[in-house]
């Protein structure tokens, strides 16, 4: 029963042996993607679109994988993707988290965070379901260098950090830490650990504990 076959996870429309995840023509696109990269400095959706004439939903999907396999870095604000290789990256272009524009301000979500310390309103842990949440404005933040990295090096060693959201309408709000949560987003993690903040409902939850008593607040400066 070992010898099923899968889809390429870039195209999803090619067969490939189970023990490959990628196709033949997908590897070399993406081969010539990244010799372009490096010489262009970086890439978006709209260059890769004119470059190979293909679908976005398969531009995207490339560019995901990439992230993915740390060839590129997540986007930044204006959508440009640089090559995840550090000597590639002009230092001029990474822009720093802090001091930058801040996020639109979620009165909700305070009003709960201190309500939930406060112990008026319950607080649970659970894995959410990426589409599940939804970030409460359109930011997007100007993420520094030694933030990735210090997430991807989280990441890797298996502590994952959670996210603070609450309910609403059946999804659940993010508006706590765009940073973090653009980077489960283009990493491609599709379940995120999250603190709610009230009382959790519909399908998206996966693992809920609780009521919990809040972590207290630690300010980690990067
Ligand atoms: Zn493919």
């Amino acid at each position: 029963m070992n010898n099923n076959t899968t889809f390429c996870v870039v195209c999803k429309t090619s067969k490939i042996n189970e023990s490959d995840n990628i196709c033949a023509d997908c590897l070399i696109q993406i081969k010539d993607l990244e010799e372009s990269v490096k010489k262009a400095g970086y890439t978006t959706w709209p260059i890769i679109h004119e470059e190979l004439r293909v679908s976005y939903a398969s531009v995207i999907r490339k560019l995901d994988y990439m992230v993915k396999k740390k060839i590129l870095l997540p986007p930044d604000k204006n959508g440009k993707y640089f090559p995840a290789i550090k000597t590639n990256i002009k230092l001029s272009d990474i822009k720093v988290k802090f001091g930058g524009k801040n996020p639109p301000k979620d009165k909700k979500c305070i009003e709960l965070f201190m309500k939930a310390h406060q112990g008026q309103i319950p607080a649970y842990w659970g894995m959410i379901d990426i589409e599940g949440i939804k970030p409460f404005s359109n930011y997007r933040p100007e993420t520094s260098q030694a933030f990735i990295d210090n997430i991807h090096q989280k990441l890797k060693s298996g502590d994952l950090p959670s996210l603070y959201v609450y309910p609403e309408n059946k999804l659940f709000i993010m508006s706590d830490d765009y940073n973090l949560y653009y980077i489960y987003l283009y990493s491609g993690y599709k379940k995120l650990p999250c603190f709610i903040l009230g009382e959790p409902t519909g399908k998206y939850i996966s693992d809920l504990t609780g009521p919990i008593k809040l972590p207290k607040l630690e300010a980690e400066v990067i």
